[in-house]
């Protein structure tokens, strides 16, 4: 009677969804200090002072009716301009306001950019391990999502990435800092997938788009991010304000089409298409003004830092094998048996909530979110410690 692939998709929760909800019910039983609950990517550390100042003088100062009211469909045009300025000004990548659409958050941006652009049967390549919506989100838009593995740290390899790409490849979709690994792709690795992809879609007689998907940028341990733009001329940058700057709750982000992309202003046209046929138009107004005031500013890196250090370097020394992270806040963590499902049932006796890593398109690893207070991070090690005696007796 309904739509059968929503209803399945509706029931069909993600691990990491499942994991939280089940979070939730066993601190009820054992009480929250007790459940170490990793599983869930919701910034723990707060805002940065201007986010707070510019929501209460736009709260205290604006007319309502201005504050609150509609903006155009791709954005309030100050705040396009604003964008754009910053991308230039930041980055030195050529940037054009009438090629910023604002949007509810890098979900909104993915799902918009991808409707805008495949066509019955494309194929997005992303590399592994990756955000596990991204199937979730190419499937719908009518696309095929094709997994390119990586090298043993979990960065790009153009050779294993050049054998998964196909005549019937649209975009290659990134994520760097990366989600669920910590990976921060450097400016030889951009080079080379730019290369490989100017080789491709000279093959293919049609470019090949780079969509970057970038909601962790700005957080990084001292590993640059190189802005895809000024490496690869066919590139679109998602971008969200969840994570840098603690807003995952308001939905704001946009879509950035670099101006030298083939046919940038219908490829923009899509953009805006797709967002009109999906209901992202006129992304929370609000937080459009509060975000225009804070571009490049993120909440406490260093913070995230102690507990990135905090956490890696006592599992190492419990004998744990993890990826160091060079950015983002997630530890990648090799599972103490073949399959992480298992490992993360066990881990489940000792009340930690860690993500298998089967959805992210890898075998064998967990994710643990440390974007959690540190007092929880703490609390855990002796947690961990005891999973790994377990194991080892
Ligand atoms: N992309 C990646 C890699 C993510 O990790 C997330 C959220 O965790 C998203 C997109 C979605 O972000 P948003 O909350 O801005 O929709």
């Amino acid at each position: 009677m309904y739509n059968r692939k929503m209803i399945k998709l509706g029931k069909e929760r993600s691990d990491i969804r499942e994991l939280f909800e089940y979070g939730a019910k066993r601190k009820k039983i054992v009480g929250s200090e007790n459940v170490f609950d990793f599983s869930i990517g919701n910034p723990g550390v707060p805002a940065p002072a201007c986010v707070q100042e510019e929501t209460e003088r736009l709260l205290r100062e604006m007319p309502s009716v201005a504050l609150h009211g509609y903006s155009s469909a791709p954005g309030l045009p100050e705040v396009r301009e604003a964008v754009a300025n910053y991308i230039a000004s930041g980055f030195g990548a050529e940037m054009s306001p009438e090629l910023i659409y604002m949007t509810c958050g890098a979900s909104a941006s993915l799902t918009v950019i991808l409707n805008a652009v495949l066509n019955e049967g494309d194929e997005v390549v992303v590399f592994a391990p990756f955000f596990p919506e991204y199937r979730v989100f190419v499937e719908r838009a009518g696309g095929k999502l094709v997994v390119a593995p990586t090298d043993e740290v979990f960065h790009p390899d153009a050779e294993k990435l050049a054998g998964c790409i196909g005549k019937n490849t649209k975009a290659v979709l990134l994520n760097s800092p990366n989600n669920p690994s910590g990976a921060v792709y450097s400016a030889a690795e951009i080079e080379a997938l730019a290369a490989l992809l100017r080789k491709k879609s000279a093959e293919r007689g049609e470019p090949i788009l780079l969509l970057a998907d970038e909601p962790y940028r700005e957080l990084t341990y001292g590993a640059e991010v190189p802005y895809v733009m000024n490496f690869y001329e066919h590139s679109v940058v998602l971008y969200s304000f969840s994570k840098a700057l603690s807003l995952a709750g308001e939905r704001i982000g946009y879509i950035a089409v670099s101006p030298k992309c083939a046919g940038a202003e219908e490829l923009f046209s899509a953009v805006c298409g797709a967002g009109r046929a999906l209901g992202f138009v006129c992304a929370p107004v609000l937080f459009q003004r509060v975000v225009a005031k804070c571009l490049g500013k993120s909440s406490d890196v260093g913070e995230y830092q102690k507990s990135r250090d905090l956490l890696y370097n006592a599992l190492k020394e419990y004998g744990y094998r993890c990826i160091p992270p060079e950015g983002a806040f997630y530890l990648f963590v090799q599972a103490l048996e073949p399959e992480a499902k298992k490992f993360c049932e066990r881990a489940k006796g000792h009340e930690l909530l860690l993500v298998p890593s089967d959805s992210f398109g890898v075998n064998g690893y967990v994710r643990i979110s440390y974007c959690v207070e540190r007092s929880v991070i703490e609390r855990s090690l002796p947690a961990f410690k005891a999973l790994i005696e377990e194991y080892r007796k």
